[in-house]
């Protein structure tokens, strides 16, 4: 147990060999300021999300394979990933859509390795993903951190970060996540950003339990 406010499940201890943090919530909870305010306190953050759309593009076995399974539609005329139009092939077929992130998977979790190696150094790295499991559950994270924002402010800020998304899209999104009562089981720590709570407090907090 230890004295964080923000602390959820006191059962598991921070793994000695590895501390990966993982850091989730959904859409507009805020994952992505807070990991700028991490960054700014000098830890290193893999952003998965960001990397899988990198990694489409760039990973030439991965174009490969994607290629294979969906056709050259896949990349647009300019030779990058067309995800819209991926998105439409999946959408309603799920084995597909499994088939496609059992390629895309392999290939984050290699990079992850790499970037790990880069930044043995570190007291502790996090790991921000919108799509995870508990820490331990498959994944090589000592403890997840979940971001809690109200619905409400969830998709007025979606609205006006990402002015092409109408309502029904970001419900759309939110729908496919998990639920705030999912995210809070696995959670081991929450940071609350609901704009009344101060976030740097929770932030520095957490980062003086990590750094050990
Ligand atoms: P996604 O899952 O889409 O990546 P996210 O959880 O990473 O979303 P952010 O991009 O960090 O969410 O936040 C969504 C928008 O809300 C951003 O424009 C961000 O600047 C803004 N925002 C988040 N938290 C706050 C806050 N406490 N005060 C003001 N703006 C905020």
């Amino acid at each position: 147990m230890n004295d964080s406010n923000n602390h959820i499940n006191s059962s598991l201890e921070l793994g000695e060999s590895r501390r990966i943090i993982g850091i989730s919530g959904g859409i507009g909870s805020g994952k992505s300021i807070i990991c700028k305010i991490f960054e700014v306190l000098g830890v290193p953050v893999y952003y998965a999300d960001e990397r899988a759309k990198w990694l489409t593009n760039n990973d030439l076995q991965l174009r490969k394979e994607i290629k294979e399974l969906l056709g050259r539609e896949a990349y647009d005329s300019n030779g990058q990933y067309n995800r819209k139009w991926v998105a439409s092939q999946v959408f309603e077929n799920p084995a597909l859509l499994k088939i496609l992130n059992s390629l895309i998977h392999p290939r984050v979790y290699e990079d992850t390795k790499q970037w790990l190696q880069q930044n043995q150094d570190k007291a502790y790295v996090l790991r921000e993903a919108a799509l995870t499991n508990a820490a331990g559950n498959g994944n090589d994270l000592s403890k997840l951190i979940v971001v809690s924002s109200p619905m409400d402010l969830r998709i007025a800020r979606i609205k006006k970060r990402d002015p092409q998304r109408n309502e029904a899209e970001i419900r759309a999104i939110i729908a496919r996540q998990k639920t705030e009562e999912e995210f809070q089981k696995i959670a081991d720590y929450q940071i609350i950003n609901n704009e009344k709570e101060l976030l740097i407090p929770q932030i520095l907090s957490l980062h003086k339990i990590f750094q050990g």
